[in-house]
């Protein structure tokens, strides 16, 4: 099997795995039991979360623990606009190319009357700084612009949206789920007030996630409850978030790897363009600009969702569009936001490669590449 899925999920990677084994035997005790089992299991949880905490330069700031990073959007975005419409209307600018966990949010809030703006992107994903500036005109009660596209693997500036957030008064949120171990994270230094994590995107287990919050950051909980200092109730998947810390504290060893993903990334581009062009490519921005994990190409009539199934016979694994939007056909909303037709949207196939990736994989997927794409351009029987 060949694995160029990463931005879906990772394969558990050995330390979490190693972790979570050996945790599993040992801590069965919940934390807010006052014994000593309970004790043993609330020291493991506020170890991990100070290992989660160091790994995203979040010093000073405080980690609560989720479900995963849609549990994390759902508490930045809920939990800072309740806390401030209890005194003021809200109002939120958002980008268009956010993940559909936000995009939900989105839309739910929408439908209450509440003004949500997704600032435009140009055609190759990167913002467009002067409609963010504009949308920032009026006064805003959040911002939330993601990280790193989890489609293209572009990066977004945070220091300066965050910055041109408070200036305008906002709170500034960043969904940084795809971040981890592909660029350096200093969430603090960064001036960024709150940030989505999740485990399963750096070698860690899904189902477990975080929110960071800057010092002094309020929210309002979803789930009430003692536990997480009252932000966020219900007994801790202490399994999951010790995998997720074993995971985050080898991030800086992940991203010493990426300039090696790079250059493979790299060669599957060039060898695309050989073997079985013509072909375009999405998201073609400077290489400072993007994480160097990601190849979007799009082979001209060709049908993505068709291509991911055609390189699943042979044992290739890829996405077309987010896989959290696979399944359902529809045109890639971020192809469409940069202006693609939504055929062209369609078109669209993603790879993303880890530091498990070797040059013969991608000298395989080239190879047989040719054949696949016959094979997706013949009509649907
Ligand atoms: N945001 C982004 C950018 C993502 O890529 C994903 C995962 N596809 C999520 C949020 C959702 O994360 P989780 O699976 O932990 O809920």
């Amino acid at each position: 099997m060949i694995y160029l899925d990463a931005n879906a999920t990772t394969p558990l990677g050995a330390p979490a795995r190693d972790a979570m084994t050996a945790a599993m035997a040992q801590f069965f005790g919940n934390p807010s039991s006052l014994h000593g089992r309970g004790q043993a299991g609330r020291a493991q949880l506020e170890h991990a979360r100070q290992t989660v905490l160091a790994a995203v330069g979040g010093a000073g700031g405080k980690i609560v623990l989720t479900s995963g990073a849609t549990e994390a959007n759902a508490l930045a975005w809920h939990g800072v606009l309740a806390d401030r419409r209890q005194r003021h209307a809200v109002r939120v600018v958002t980008s268009a190319v956010e993940h559909p966990s936000i995009g939900a949010l989105a839309a739910q809030l929408r439908t209450s009357g509440v003004e949500v703006i997704a600032v435009p992107v140009d055609a190759q994903g990167r913002l467009d700084m002067r409609a963010y500036a504009a949308a920032l005109a009026e006064p805003t009660t959040l911002v939330s612009i993601m990280a790193v596209q989890n489609e293209l693997g572009g990066i977004y500036p945070l220091a300066e949206l965050a910055r041109l957030a408070h200036q305008a008064g906002a709170v500034f949120h960043t969904d940084a789920t795809q971040a981890p171990g592909r660029i350096p994270l200093n969430f603090h230094g960064m001036g960024v007030d709150l940030a989505s994590l999740s485990a399963h995107k750096a070698g860690g287990p899904a189902g477990v996630g975080a929110l960071w919050l800057r010092k002094g950051q309020r929210v309002t909980p979803l789930v009430a409850g003692h536990q997480e200092d009252g932000l966020r109730g219900g007994t801790e998947n202490l399994l999951g978030i010790i995998g997720m810390a074993a995971a985050f504290a080898g991030l800086s060893q992940q991203l010493s790897g990426m300039a090696q993903v790079r250059v493979l990334r790299d060669r599957l581009w060039r060898g695309l363009v050989a073997a079985a062009g013509p072909l375009t490519r999405n998201g073609d921005v400077a290489p400072e600009d993007e994480t160097g994990h990601v190849l979007n190409v799009a082979w001209p009539g060709v049908d993505g969702a068709r291509l991911v199934r055609s390189l699943d016979l042979e044992d290739v694994c890829v996405s077309s569009g987010a896989a959290c939007a696979s399944g359902t056909q529809e045109p890639s909303h971020v192809l469409l936001a940069c202006g693609h037709a939504p055929a062209e949207a369609r078109a669209g196939l993603r790879f993303s490669l880890s530091a498990a990736t070797t040059p013969a994989e991608i000298d395989e997927v080239i190879a047989l590449m040719p054949r696949v794409l016959a094979r997706g351009r013949r009509p649907a029987s």
